[in-house]
């Protein structure tokens, strides 16, 4: 039987763009299509923000650092790639994180599901909170839940839930810092929706969430790593994508710009305008950059108001190492949070040494501090040598670090966190909707979408080339018929 070839446009080559790829290819060819993938990358490398540095004998990543194993998206794909050798979990003795408060560092109480306290014990123990504030988390148990449908902020969830202290002390440190996110603005549907379907089955956020936690016992009786990364960097998982693609035509440094619909029957319904001057035919468009780039592709055929409402935040991350002799302080965890209301210029700081053994030599200290979040994001901007001075005097500060470090690498990652609004997930699937009419085989999906973890953007990734398959399966039934 004659094979059809199809022929498909990725943009954008970060983890979606590039598992996408090697999701799409796989579907199509189990479909008894040809597959025809051109991917197009406006930088010179290929990962988005993926990239690992090594350097002196430590592994240094500039972009995310690990993943959460819960989410299987990520460890299917390394299987798939057979590089799942090469995971490796936490420090094991490196369990503990603490929360700045009061300009003092407090362990994080055990129990805490997600910024949520599941053990009253440690919780009602813990210096984080005062008794007042205490007090206030336990009318959880007889708030009723909310009435209305719909999305609601995050912020505004907990606090009417647990009281602003727990939000503004615990759960906003925690959760706010995946997204460097405000918690008055962004939405619970997009990020925690398991949140409000405990308050809606349970009535309570404390009894649900320990219900609902899941034992991390394995059946050798050590604990499950929670969060999980590779051996040698995440740059791994992209290298190792890359190999698998070797078919595929993978273009850097060159920009999508436009889409314009053809008008025959038999050629590919779309052409692709470059930058560079060159035009793609397509039959699938997977678009996986940041919304901000999406929505001048599409604007004229579709309203991309929902692209457009998801602001993007600047971060910077600014990893130091030292000499384990120059610093005497004790690292039992993994590393700290700050509170917005701390007013310091870091956000958290990672004990990447301590958590990550293979990341460093045993003599050295690697410590990563994150700076800017939503509203504070001036400080990404600074001069090198003044952002370095300022994230030296927090760490003297905060852990009583005066070492000089043996160098610093810093990394800004500039517009790089997608602000989900209040009713972010309608939007995007009334978005969805219209571009499923206007323009089919047309997809947008990653971190700007449906959530920002990286085995969530593989996740899209999978579905998002499923439903390609799908749908290009129903148009030939029809063309037959
Ligand atoms: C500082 C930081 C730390 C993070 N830490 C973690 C972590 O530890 N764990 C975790 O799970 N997640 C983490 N994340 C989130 C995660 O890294 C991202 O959500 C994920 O990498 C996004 O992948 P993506 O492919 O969707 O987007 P991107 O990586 O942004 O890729 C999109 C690509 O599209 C390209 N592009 C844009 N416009 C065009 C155009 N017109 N034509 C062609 N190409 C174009 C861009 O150049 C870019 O390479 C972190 C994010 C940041 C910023």
């Amino acid at each position: 039987m004659e094979q059809k070839v199809r022929n498909i446009v990725i943009v954008g080559g970060g983890l979606t763009g590039l598992s996408t790829a090697f999701y799409a290819r796989k579907m199509y060819k189990e479909a008894g299509y040809t597959p025809r993938i051109t991917l197009v990358e406006k930088a010179p490398v290929l990962g988005g923000k993926i990239e690992t540095l090594h350097k002196d004998g430590f592994v240094i990543e500039k972009g995310p650092d690990s993943f959460l194993a819960r989410k299987t998206a990520m460890i299917d794909l390394a299987k798939e790639l057979e590089l799942d050798h090469e995971l490796v979990s936490t420090n094991p003795e490196a369990k503990k994180t603490y929360i700045l408060h009061e300009g003092q560092l407090h362990p994080m109480p055990p129990g805490l599901v997600l910024g949520i306290p599941t053990e009253l014990k440690p919780f009602l123990r813990s210096g984080l909170i005062s008794l007042g504030g205490k007090m206030r988390a336990m009318m959880d148990f007889v708030i009723p839940p909310r009435r209305e449908p719909g999305d609601e902020a995050l912020g505004d969830f907990i606090e009417r839930r647990l009281g602003k202290e727990v939000l503004e002390n615990v759960t906003e440190p925690l959760l706010a810092g995946i997204y460097a996110a405000n918690m008055k603005t962004l939405s619970l549907q997009a990020t925690f929706p398991q949140f409000a379907e405990v308050e809606q089955q349970y009535g309570s956020l404390i009894h649900g969430m320990r219900t609902g936690r899941k034992p991390t016992e394995t059946h050798t009786g050590t604990k499950k790593s929670a969060f999980l990364t590779f051996r040698q960097g995440l740059q791994s998982l992209v290298h190792a994508l890359l190999n698998d693609l070797y078919d595929c035509d993978l273009r850097t440094g060159i920009a999508v710009t436009q889409f314009t619909k053809t008008a025959g029957r038999e050629e590919s319904p779309y052409r692709v305008m470059l930058d560079n001057g060159e035009t793609l035919e397509a039959d699938d468009i997977f678009i996986t950059t940041p919304n901000f780039a999406a929505a001048p592709l599409l604007r004229e055929h579709i309203n991309v108001a929902a692209l457009e409402a998801v602001k993007y935040v600047s971060v910077a991350n600014v990893v130091m190492a030292f000499d384990k002799t120059d610093i005497e302080n004790v690292f039992d965890g993994s590393g700290f949070l700050v509170p917005r209301k701390e007013g310091r210029s870091v956000t958290a700081c990672t004990w990447t040494s301590a958590k990550w053994l293979h990341t460093s030599p045993d003599d050295k200290v690697l410590l990563r501090c994150y700076v800017g979040r939503a509203g504070a994001e001036e400080t990404v901007e600074l001069p090198d040598n003044e952002l370095i001075a300022v994230v030296r005097k927090d760490l003297k500060e905060m852990m009583g670090v005066t070492a000089t470090p043996l160098f610093t690498e810093i990394t800004r990652l500039r517009n790089s966190m997608p602000q989900y609004p209040v009713g972010h997930p309608q939007a995007i699937a009334d978005l969805r909707e219209e571009l499923r009419s206007a323009m089919p085989g047309v997809y947008v999906l990653g971190a700007g979408y449906d959530a920002i973890g990286l085995p969530d953007c593989i996740r899209q990734a999978k579905e998002w080339a499923s439903n390609a398959v799908q749908a290009a399966q129903q148009e030939a039934v029809k063309v037959q018929v």
